[in-house]
């Protein structure tokens, strides 16, 4: 596909994705406790910058932390039932699941349980870095792969590198700073054939904003392939980054493995209070899904407007181009009050964009519409 065809269909699939929910979307947002301009930063900036749930955790999940705070003397965050609850919210059995400290504890445990100086990581560039950065501390060769021009994962390549040698892979999938996806039967294709001693990371941590159905989650291949790991996160469709909490799904046997690296007593009491609360939330994953769908229909309208080029986004962020300077378009919009992005090298020619409150980004759209006007982008 050509660049123009490829933006304008990642358009076509967030819109499409929004249709009919604008109605529904109600005074939502009001209701989202401790939320609304000047209240993201202490100092009354907006942030736009972390992939984070702008609606902040549900009022069942806050009630639940409100009274369990006066269990914090106590050890124990209710582990059994937050394994309960989420067995059944993801559909598999209590022994499939690991607990962390946010899915990046997850990471880590996975390169203690799975790296080593034989075995390389092999993962996407640019993509997640976590992972990688356990480089630091444990002996192990990183091998990064450019995503395709169409920004996706290039399985073959990864695929080509992986049979030299034992080795895991690392799929951020949808891929975050892109936000795009790489198409779910490329993937199974080379899973369905992979040894055993290729491991496979799937870091599924934006999932549920997914609207493009060539992507598909990789759940069902926990039976039948040990070298499977599905990560997720309750930071955000959960709204509970701060809070810390994730989780893999995975085969028993590899569930076993990961214990042994993971931190035995999470959640803490209050993390474990919040996660219970949100799970038996049935609303809670559309009532994030609508506002994120409009937010990226402004964000989509305004970039339009301006003729400014953006990825297909599957996540609750996107990257556009600025024409001009990163870091002085990002200090202009921090003096307006908007924290928009970092650098994200290769792609120094975008911003990346995470999606607060549509108020938010009604603010954001004046913002880079007088960036227009005063000729800066
Ligand atoms: N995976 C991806 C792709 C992420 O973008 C992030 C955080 N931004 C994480 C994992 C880690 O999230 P957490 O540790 O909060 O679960």
């Amino acid at each position: 596909m050509d660049r123009r065809g490829f933006v304008s269909s990642g358009m076509a699939a967030g819109l499409a994705g929004f249709a009919g929910s604008g109605a529904a979307l109600g005074t939502l947002f009001d209701k989202a406790p401790g939320f609304g301009p000047g209240k993201t930063m202490a100092n009354g900036d907006i942030r736009l910058s972390s992939n984070e749930n702008p609606l902040g955790v549900s009022d069942a999940a806050r009630n639940a932390i409100i009274e369990a705070i006066g269990d914090s003397n106590r050890y124990g965050g209710r582990r059994q039932e937050v394994l309960d609850e989420l067995a059944r919210y993801v559909g598999v059995k209590t022994e499939n699941l690991t607990l962390g400290f946010g899915s990046t504890e997850i990471l880590q445990i996975c390169t203690q349980a799975f790296q080593g100086p034989n075995t390389p990581l092999i993962a996407a560039t640019p993509t997640f870095e976590d992972v990688m950065d356990y480089q630091d501390t444990m002996p192990f060769e990183v091998i990064t792969v450019p995503l395709t021009a169409d920004l996706q994962h290039d399985v073959q390549q990864m695929r080509e590198i992986s049979m030299r040698r034992p080795s895991v892979v690392y799929f951020c999938n949808p891929n975050n700073p892109t936000g795009t996806i790489t198409e779910s039967a490329d993937i199974d294709a080379w899973i369905a054939e992979a040894p055993e001693t290729t491991t496979f990371l799937m870091d599924e941590a934006y999932l549920e904003y997914v609207t493009d159905d060539r992507y598909w989650d990789s759940l069902k291949w926990i039976e039948s392939k040990p070298n499977v790991v599905v990560i997720r996160t309750f930071s955000k469709i959960f709204a509970m980054a701060g809070l810390r909490l994730g989780y893999s799904v995975t085969h028993p046997t590899t569930a076993r493995r990961l214990a042994e690296h993971a931190i035995q007593n999470s959640p803490n009491v209050l993390a474990g209070a919040a996660a219970i609360a949100s799970l038996k939330d049935d609303g809670i994953v559309s009532r994030a899904i609508t506002v994120n769908e409009e937010a990226k229909s402004i964000v989509h309208t305004t970039l339009d407007e301006l003729g400014l080029e953006y990825l297909p986004t599957n996540t609750n962020f996107l990257m556009h181009k600025i024409n001009g300077d990163l870091a002085t378009y990002r200090g202009r919009m921090a003096d307006e009050g908007l924290l928009v992005g970092r650098d994200f090298p290769p792609m120094l020619d975008h911003n990346r964009l995470s999606f607060g409150l549509p108020n938010e980004m009604d603010q954001w759209a004046s913002a880079i519409k007088g960036f227009r006007s005063k000729g800066w982008i």
